[in-house]
């Protein structure tokens, strides 16, 4: 605005003294022009508030001295003292100010135009319009004045803002921060080439060493994660820039039981037994107009120590297999004493004291089971729970099974049916004692939970597959829907009635499945609710050579 006015002003007006100097007038303005769109375009973004203020103080004053000068206006030589107090008011104070200022101004030149400058060169021919000129150069410094003000103003609110933003930038990077460095659990991130970008305090806690010593570094200089069993041997190193979320929760095979992960220092030496939480470094750039998500390449990993828990878990393991064991011996002798009390004292006791002695042994027999089902949950949470598979003639097995149950299904009212299959059954892979655990604990459940009716017992071939599958039907209550998927789980019970009645402990079909799942087999349940149960589970034959030559190097086949 200022330039276009001043262009047009040294172009158009009708002064001898602005014409003669119209060429080098014209410079000036492109010049300044020229410097005004560099200055605003590349140099005043990077440049602080008090360059700029200096900057544009320089070269607009410098300016429009030179407008006055050529315009004739400095032949007062008190002229120049005019332009500081005005852009000191315009800078300082505003603009009502500044026009206070440029009136006293105008009135001060006037005055002294007539009471100093007149008498002092009574030979110019044309004094007013010398006056004109100064008016309008004091009209121009002040514009000048104000227009620079502006600017300054405008720049140091938007420098005050920026530094606002950078403050709460910096607060919420410092909250991060805080965030990151005070979580117990060890926070790292990595680049594709297994670089460190970032690790947090625990982790280098963990590692002994400083943060900055841990960035930049290649993670498998400091550390090592392996993948255990549960006895905590290790299985394979894992690649943390690799390995899936998908294969990290799939942690539990049966061929290994449960599996953890360790972390392994190098420098220090440390073993823990962690948790792995693993997610893709992705940046979200919608903001910056670009069409999709960028998955930037790096992940970020929080590993968990769980090394006292897993103790803790195995010391609880270790106490209840330990008071399993020692209360086997006092039990055993208990039920033994009771069942000669029951042989030699049945006749000297009155009917009421031969009810009492039935009771307890009734209560002797399901604390023996109760403490045998806990020796075989922490042999299998152990990984401990050892088969001895041999060749098993499988029809034969499940009819001596069937006949030491048969008494029980008639004391209560039940019809027992166990017909063997006609066709030829081969021999079967299985630990004979551990599947009758499975069978006798499917049976009895069959024969507890069913009030009234039957219970079926079928054995099938399936050559295809090389299984056999054994499937126990019953009248009984059957199971609801919403607790078929928990069936197997441990200490699972249907609540309602079913339990109230009985006096189970919500293991058997637990271990049952642990069970035929090391046998490599399969076991499962179909139930209408108000009409009846089947559980069904399969073993191998002995025509399934793999499966054979798979115990045998686990040891666990015996011809
Ligand atoms: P327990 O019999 O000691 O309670 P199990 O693990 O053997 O433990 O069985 C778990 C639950 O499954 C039982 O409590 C019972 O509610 C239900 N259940 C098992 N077998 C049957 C069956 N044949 N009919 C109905 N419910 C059954």
């Amino acid at each position: 605005m200022l330039i276009i006015g001043i262009g047009l002003f040294v172009n158009l007006s009708p002064q001898p003294v602005v014409q003669q100097s119209q060429t080098i007038l014209n410079i000036v303005i492109l010049t300044v022009t020229a410097y005004t769109i560099v200055y605003y375009r590349f140099v005043a973004p990077r440049w602080s508030t008090a360059e700029l203020i200096l900057s544009s103080i320089l070269v607009y004053t410098v300016f429009v001295f030179l407008v006055a000068h050529f315009t004739g206006s400095l032949q007062s030589v008190l002229f120049s003292l005019v332009f500081v107090p005005i852009l000191i008011t315009a800078l300082m104070l505003g603009v009502q100010a500044l026009l206070i200022v440029v009136a006293g101004e105008v009135i001060w030149l006037v005055t002294e135009f007539y009471f100093y400058f007149l008498p002092f060169h009574p030979g110019i021919s044309d004094p007013h319009i010398l006056l004109w000129e100064k008016l309008i150069a004091i009209l121009l410094v002040s514009f000048v004045a104000y227009d620079n003000s502006r600017e300054i103003f405008t720049r140091q609110s938007e420098h005050e803002l920026l530094e606002q933003e950078k403050e709460t930038i910096r607060l919420l990077q410092e909250r991060e921060d805080a965030i990151l460095q005070s979580m117990d659990d060890m926070v790292l991130s990595l680049d594709t080439n297994k670089n460190i970008l970032i690790a947090n305090d625990s982790f280098a806690k963990t590692l002994d060493i400083s943060q900055n010593e841990i960035i930049g570094k290649n993670y498998d200089s400091l550390f090592t994660i392996k993948k255990t069993n549960s006895v905590g041997d290790a299985i394979e190193t894992i690649d943390l820039t690799t390995i899936t979320t998908k294969e990290v929760e799939d942690n539990d095979s049966k061929e290994t039981g449960p599996t953890n992960f360790r972390l392994q220092t190098l420098n220090n030496d440390k073993q823990l037994f962690v948790t792995l939480a693993i997610s893709n470094l992705t940046v979200d750039l919608k903001d910056k107009e670009t069409p999709n998500d960028m998955v930037a390449p790096g992940r970020v990993i929080v590993l968990r120590d769980i090394t006292e828990e897993l103790q803790l878990e195995r010391m609880k393991i270790d106490f209840v297999s330990m008071a399993a064991h020692e209360l086997r011996t006092p039990i055993t002798a208990i039920r033994g004493y009771l069942s000669a009390l029951k042989e030699e004292a049945t006749t000297s006791l009155t009917p009421e004291h031969n009810k009492f002695l039935d009771r307890a042994d009734i209560a002797a027999n399901q604390l023996t089971t109760l403490m045998e089902n806990l020796l075989s949950v922490s042999r299998i949470e152990k990984g401990a729970f050892n088969l001895d598979v041999r060749k098993t003639d499988w029809v034969h097995l499940i009819g001596q099974r069937v006949e030491e149950l048969a008494n029980r299904a008639i004391e209560r009212g039940l019809q027992l049916n166990w017909e063997p299959p006609k066709e030829n059954i081969p021999e079967v892979l299985v630990d004979p004692l551990r599947v009758s655990e499975v069978f006798n604990n499917i049976l009895s459940n069959a024969i507890n939970y069913t009030q009234k009716g039957s219970i079926t017992i079928s054995v099938k071939y399936e050559p295809a597959e090389e299984i056999v599958v054994t499937s126990i039907s019953d009248t009984g209550p059957g199971i609801p829907r919403e607790a078929l998927n928990h069936l197997f789980e441990k200490f699972f019970r249907v609540s309602g009635v079913l339990e109230q009645g009985s006096k189970g402990t919500g293991l058997g079909l637990y271990i049952s499945k642990e069970i035929i799942e090391l046998h490599k087999g399969k076991i499962w349940v179909e139930s209408t609710f108000g009409e009846g149960t089947t559980f069904s589970f399969s073993v191998s034959t002995i025509h399934n050579l793999k499966l054979r030559k798979q115990f045998e190097q686990e040891n666990a086949f015996r011809v």
